[in-house]
């Protein structure tokens, strides 16, 4: 499984960052890091989480 982002969507809100900050990081400038691209299977549903959170639905998943 892999992030995917579409950069013109993110609004640097990090409400995925509050579902996994292994995964996602807000700089203080708003832009969004990835911390990780592959997800580990143990952390499949927190991404699926940080997913479903993010309000201008910037984030998906590939298998
Ligand atoms: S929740 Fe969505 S809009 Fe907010 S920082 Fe994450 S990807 Fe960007």
């Amino acid at each position: 499984m892999r992030i995917e982002v579409n950069w013109d969507r993110c609004a640097g809100n990090g409400l995925c960052e509050f579902e996994t900050d292994k995964y996602f990081e807000v700089q203080d400038n708003g832009t969004l890091d990835v911390l990780q691209w592959e997800v580990d299977g143990d952390d499949e549903q927190n991404v699926h989480r940080a997913v479903a959170a993010c309000p201008t639905e910037a984030l998906s998943i590939t298998e």
